[in-house]
């Protein structure tokens, strides 16, 4: 069974941008296809964690965007060249001693690396997806 066909539309579907005809054919294929509904509760998932993370909205302090600039200009170290990842620990460490946290509804605070750190992993998880999506597909294909 070719799946690719019924794959392409899923994002479509959750779009809500399909034709009726359309619609009751993908749920036809999903009523018997465990992995194309699987694949669609996967990225309805992914789809609703991202739509939550947009409507998080923060308020961003006064100046925020000219700190961030500034405290990401890494400047060259003296010496050996730092590892990558404790640069990054580093600049996240710089990051949160400059911008401090940040004000969410209700009181409460967060600290603004812990917002980078989740964006990061948002993205991890698309390319992730990505490329496991990738790799079933060419499972898939018939020889
Ligand atoms: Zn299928």
């Amino acid at each position: 069974m070719d799946c690719s066909y019924f794959r392409e539309r899923i994002n479509l579907y959750i779009d809500g941008e399909m034709g009726y005809l359309e619609v009751a054919e993908l749920q036809s294929h999903l009523s018997f296809c465990p992995d194309c509904a699987a694949e669609l509760a996967e990225v309805g998932e992914v789809r609703s964690a991202l739509a939550a993370w947009g409507r998080l909205e923060l308020a961003t302090p006064p100046g925020f965007v000219e700190r961030v600039m500034a405290a990401v200009e890494v400047e060259p170290a003296p010496g050996s060249p730092k590892p990558f990842g404790q640069a990054v620990d580093d600049t996240l460490q710089k990051l949160d001693d400059t911008l401090g946290r940040i004000p969410l509804p209700g009181g409460r605070t967060i600290p603004v690396k812990n917002v980078i750190g989740w964006g990061l992993a948002a993205a991890a998880v698309a390319i992730g997806l990505g490329r496991r999506h990738g790799r079933r597909a060419r499972e898939l294909t018939p020889l």
